[in-house]
């Protein structure tokens, strides 16, 4: 028998691990043309609250009752499938289960050799696409800019800052814990770093963090955070607007700044992204990734949690900032 996670109920709030249902099943078995995947490392991601709900957005609802999905790699342990052998490692959006068919569409093979599996999950998977085509889609950092992040000791936010001192930006992190600032300057080459749920006064911390103010706003998680940052905006600036996890447990609309003035005043763009939307470029991002991960001007982190078991836990530590780097479970 294997085990599947199901969504059990549509969550009011933060995420509860009773809104998740764990399931025993038969093994499956392949037929003609798939594969049998065991799987290796699941990738828990704040977007997938969206998913959860039953509500219109740039990717279905997950189904009541039905597994989950999200980043998986797997082991192919066996193949009826001429692209695939046994004991290669794969990535793609696969079921929160234990074991799985496949017919291989959706799926690439993953070089253990070339990168730790977990790697292809976070900086050379989803999270690394995201910091490195947010900066060259919107973002545009260039030399001598000042550039803020959110979320930033995150899998995406702490590409995107490492992403941005490459092109010598002067980069600022915003973090929820010391260790998170710390490891932001220390780790990361960050110039600066604020804590929001220490500093008080957000727009003071901006203030001294950015002299200069602000050309490139990376945002990933919106809110008040969000709104200190954008009265600080420099003439022409760009806001990535990547993701508003401040907002994903609430149940009526947020209050927020209104924006208007400011993109005016400074000419600035404010523009919604999501990853998805540039698939042909993706390419190109993960041969400049590996490449700056080769030459040691990028570097990462991963918190790993293990077990099967705990994925749903994993989960909902996402919105409690338990994780530094990206949150991956272990199977
Ligand atoms: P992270 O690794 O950044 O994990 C989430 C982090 O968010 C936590 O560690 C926590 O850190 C922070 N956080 C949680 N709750 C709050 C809150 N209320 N206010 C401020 N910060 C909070 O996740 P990802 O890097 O995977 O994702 C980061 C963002 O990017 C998310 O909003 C996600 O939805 C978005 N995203 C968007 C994509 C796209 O295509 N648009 C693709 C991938 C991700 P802390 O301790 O600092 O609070």
């Amino acid at each position: 028998m294997i085990r599947s996670i199901l969504l059990d109920k549509r969550p009011v709030g933060k995420p509860l691990l009773t809104d998740f249902q764990f399931v025993s099943e038969e093994k499956p078995a392949i037929q003609a043309g798939e594969i049998l995947l065991k799987t290796s490392y699941v990738s828990v991601d704040p977007y997938l609250r969206g998913r959860m709900k039953d509500a219109k957005s740039y990717a279905p609802p997950f189904e009541l009752q039905k597994p989950m999905r999200s980043g998986v790699i797997a082991e192919v342990v066996e193949s009826m499938h001429s692209g695939f052998s046994v004991g290669d490692h794969v990535s793609g959006m696969l079921e929160w289960k234990e074991y799985q068919t496949s017919k291989g569409e959706g799926i690439y093979k993953v070089d253990a050799n070339k990168a730790p599996l977990s790697a292809y999950l976070g900086v050379l998977g989803m999270t690394g696409l995201t910091a490195y085509l947010g900066l060259s889609e919107i973002g545009k950092p260039k030399k001598g800019e000042t550039m803020v992040v959110s979320g930033a000791a995150g899998a995406v936010g702490s590409v995107a800052g490492q992403i941005a001192k490459i092109e010598g930006c002067r980069v600022v992190g915003i973090a929820g814990t010391d260790e998170k600032t710390e490891m932001l300057k220390s780790e990361f080459g960050f110039d600066a770093a604020i804590n929001y749920k220490t500093t008080g006064n957000m727009r003071k911390a901006i203030d001294e963090a950015c002299p200069d103010g602000v050309d490139v706003y990376f945002d990933n998680v919106g809110g008040s955070i969000s709104d200190a940052v954008l009265v600080k905006i420099n003439q022409f600036a760009r806001i990535v607007v990547c993701g508003v996890i401040s907002v994903y447990n609430e149940t009526s609309l947020p209050q927020s700044l209104s924006v208007q003035p400011f993109l005016v005043k400074n000419s600035a763009l404010m523009q919604g992204f999501i990853v998805t939307d540039y698939t042909s470029k993706y390419p190109v991002a993960m041969k400049q990734l590996s490449q700056w991960l080769a030459e040691g001007k990028l570097t990462y982190t991963e918190t790993i949690v293990e077990g099967f078991d705990q994925i749903p836990q994993a989960f909902i530590d996402l919105f409690d900032g338990k994780n530094k780097g990206k949150m991956v479970v272990r199977i």
